[in-house]
């Protein structure tokens, strides 16, 4: 007996899938012109653009497999391209328990990135080392490398990690050209030995 067919039997309705373009950023519109600010051109472009570095060592990297699939899509932020290179990648996302003989290996990894760059803390482990207070793990990556963003869970769903990537967005958005070469900025890279 043939199998009943029971899926994309019914065309679907398309006509109001729109393409979600950016909104232009504030500034000042009249006729045949629109100023605005390079700060915020520039927070636009890298806010749509971020490429992420994945760097999952356990089972919050499992996560991050299905926010990448098609049904969470990260895509849909422009987060696409997921790089294993770090020089060209901006923001890193550490996944997964960090065991203190990773740490220099984070660290790294992060002094190989190129300014601006961003830094996600996923799930527990990475936050915090989570369940494994122990003598062996790190417990919070933030012992080795500054982080924007921190999520919480063990492991955080897939819309957790999305939201993450929207908190970085965020700042990713509003952060100042000048905010790298400010005192503050590079006193919290000397407090982590980095130059
Ligand atoms: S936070 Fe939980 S799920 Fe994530 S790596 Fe740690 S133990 Fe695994």
């Amino acid at each position: 007996m043939a199998r009943p067919v029971r899926f994309n039997i019914k065309q679907k309705d398309t006509s109001d899938w729109g393409i979600n373009i950016a909104s232009a950023p504030q500034g000042h519109m009249g006729e045949g012109f629109f100023a605005t600010s390079l700060d915020k051109v520039v927070g636009l472009a890298r806010k749509n653009s971020i490429w992420p570095l994945p760097f999952a060592t356990s089972c919050c990297g499992i996560e991050f497999m299905a926010t990448m699939g098609s049904h969470y899509d990260l895509a849909r932020f422009g987060s696409e391209r997921v790089g294993f290179s770090p020089r060209q990648c901006d923001l890193l996302m550490v996944m997964g328990t960090i065991a203190k003989k990773m740490g220099p290996v984070v660290k790294q990894v992060y002094l190989q990135m190129a300014e601006p760059r961003w830094v996600l803390a996923v799930g527990a482990c990475a936050s915090s080392g989570g369940i494994f207070d122990t003598y062996s793990v790190l417990q919070g990556i933030d012992q080795v490398v500054p982080v924007d963003v921190y999520v919480p869970g063990c492991p955080p769903r897939p819309e957790a990690i999305i939201d993450g990537v929207l908190k970085i967005q965020e700042l990713v958005h509003n952060e100042s050209l000048r905010r790298r070469n400010s005192d503050k900025y590079k006193l919290l890279l000397e407090s982590y030995g980095i130059q």
